[in-house]
């Protein structure tokens, strides 16, 4: 099952390659906190619908749903998602490019399965890849011109 969501996820960057924003153009703010290598590999793309993996998929997962429906964004392994009202919100930029790291650190098999068995466990905002997520960045934007640089062993 976790075949058929990586394959999904490939998929579905795939059918974006063109809409794709690359996050360079993010590198006025994020320098320091990100990697230039980081910011190069990794895009964004802004879209009113989220990608949603299949439905059976999902149910397959033990998740009724996989987004919720007030979710403004989702990361799929160096590309995520955003809908157009927070595309210009730095801190969400911030939050999605911590799982862009989550996904390198444990590669997208181990991504998927940790992410959805702590949602199940935990729910979507306490699950630890979230909160790790959040709390980068609430540090981001409590002072925004203070660099750390954050490495993908950093997020997990
Ligand atoms: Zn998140």
């Amino acid at each position: 099952m976790t075949f058929d969501i990586i394959s999904w996820v490939n998929e579905t960057n795939l059918a974006h390659q063109k809409q794709r924003h690359s996050c360079q153009q993010l590198s006025a703010h994020f320098t320091g906190f990100f990697s230039i290598e980081l910011l190069k590999q990794a895009s964004f793309v802004i879209t009113n619908e989220l990608p949603c993996p299949p439905a059976t998929v999902v149910s397959q997962l033990g998740l009724s749903q996989l987004l919720s429906p007030t979710a403004v964004g989702i990361t799929l392994n160096d590309i995520y998602y955003l809908k157009p009202q927070v595309a210009g919100q730095l801190r969400v930029h911030f939050h999605e490019l911590i799982h862009v790291l989550q996904w390198q650190a444990l590669g997208p098999e181990f991504f998927i399965k940790r992410y959805m068995s702590e949602v199940i466990k935990y729910s979507y905002r306490q699950a630890p890849l979230e909160v790790t997520a959040y709390n980068f960045e609430d540090k981001f934007i409590a002072d925004p011109n203070s660099p750390f640089l954050i490495v993908a062993k950093d997020t997990i």
